[in-house]
């Protein structure tokens, strides 16, 4: 039986040498980084390093790096830290519609406490349009949250152009680079955001690791009360192993990022146009201009069936993949983001997520092809709403 994972923006298998260079963080090496002893002084070292590799990674200053629990902390904190830092000025965020959960549900919390939100809508590929963002900053905008790439449907947003807005109108700027961090090549400084967000366990890290960036300067308020670890900001004692392991990583990463990038693509792309050839009354969803998307997404929406059984099926054919994400799979909505580009509820209920990485071969893109084109065929030919 084969067993095939397509289901790379849920997250990805750790790397072999992040494994290894974590290893010792959890035995030998295991001192606090805030004692004042041998202990102590090794684990600092190590979190220290860390903090340089991860900076030199994306163009920061270590004191730039703040260690949080996940992207979704990151996500959190930043959108949380803002409105709480600058509420004498205003209580107005902008979003857009197609955020991850990390940041949406974070906006949809704050309305409950007094601040006003505004959720930018898309175009049918998903982009945010920047006119629409300078229409929507007022007096009392504090900040602008907009995802760098998106995780259903693989749209690279333009982060640089979007920022510059923001910042014409002297409001902040974060980005949720969760999915786009080890797939698009980023310098923070030539993005030109205050803020951005990212996960280890998306870029072939250890689970429950992230980081946001604070650019220099800016003001934030702190989001876990505590020590004085992470330069007073977020306390708790530093994951060692895992800051470690994020950093090998992300250096992995970024060492083969266009190699990578390139052979996850073309796995992509083959899938893409064998797909579009054998099925019929289907979307594809998201950028069609490849250079604007994540190279290992592949989004579409079958006519007249429903995603969980073509994910049930595939699944009994041994290939992992998503109806939607992760994080809203489980609900029977339709995805929040298919709906903001305008695939219609029934056809939205339709959709499988396709995400692919550098351990899968042509072989498993074919053989996901060939058991994909009959598990549709089959589940169409059970499906009243089919008349052909
Ligand atoms: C996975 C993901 C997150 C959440 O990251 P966790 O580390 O799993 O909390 C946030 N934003 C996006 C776009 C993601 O894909």
């Amino acid at each position: 039986m084969q067993s095939i994972y397509l289901d790379h923006a849920a997250t990805t298998p750790l790397s072999e040498k992040a494994f290894e260079a974590m290893k010792p963080y959890f035995t030998e090496v295991f001192g606090n980084p805030n004692s004042q002893h041998v202990y102590g002084r090794e684990g600092a070292k190590a979190v220290n390093d860390a903090r340089q590799l991860i900076a030199s990674c994306i163009g920061a200053k270590p004191s730039e790096i703040y260690f949080t629990s996940c992207g979704t902390e990151a996500d959190n904190w930043a959108v949380k830290g803002a409105a709480l830092q600058y509420q004498s000025k205003g209580k107005h965020i902008i979003t857009s519609i197609i955020e991850h959960p990390a940041v949406y549900t974070t906006c949809k919390q704050l309305e409950k406490y007094g601040w006003e939100v505004t959720y930018l809508p898309v175009d049918n590929e998903g982009f945010v349009n920047p006119s629409d963002l300078e229409a929507a900053i007022r007096e009392d905008t504090v900040l602008v949250s907009i995802m760098f790439a998106n995780n259903e449907i693989g749209t690279i947003e333009p982060i640089k152009e979007l920022a510059e807005i923001a910042h014409k109108h002297g409001v902040l700027f974060h980005t949720d680079a969760v999915q786009a961090t080890g797939a698009v090549r980023y310098d923070v400084k030539d993005l030109g955001v205050d803020m951005l967000s990212m996960s280890a366990h998306k870029f072939y890290g250890p689970k429950g690791m992230g980081v946001l960036y604070i650019r220099n300067g800016v003001k934030m308020e702190k989001f876990l009360s505590g020590g004085e670890q992470e330069r007073a900001h977020r306390g708790g004692t530093s994951n060692t192993p895992g800051i470690v392991g994020m950093s090998v990583a992300l250096e992995e990463a970024m060492a083969n990022l266009e190699e990578d990038a390139k052979y996850v693509a073309s796995l992509r792309d083959h899938f893409v146009s064998r797909v579009c050839a054998e099925i019929d009354d289907i979307m594809y969803n998201g950028a069609k201009d490849t250079s604007k998307r994540l190279p290992n997404n592949a989004s579409f929406s079958f006519r007249y069936i429903e995603g969980e059984s073509i994910l049930f099926s595939l699944d009994l054919a041994g290939i992992s993949a998503s109806s939607g994400s992760a994080c809203s799979s489980g609900s029977l909505e339709p995805s929040r983001t298919l709906l903001a580009i305008g695939v219609p509820v029934g056809t939205a209920h339709g959709s499988i997520r396709f995400t692919f990485g550098k351990h899968n071969t042509m072989e498993q893109v074919d053989y996901t092809v060939d058991e994909l084109v009959k598990i549709v065929k089959k589940l169409r030919a059970m499906s009243p709403l089919y008349k052909k």
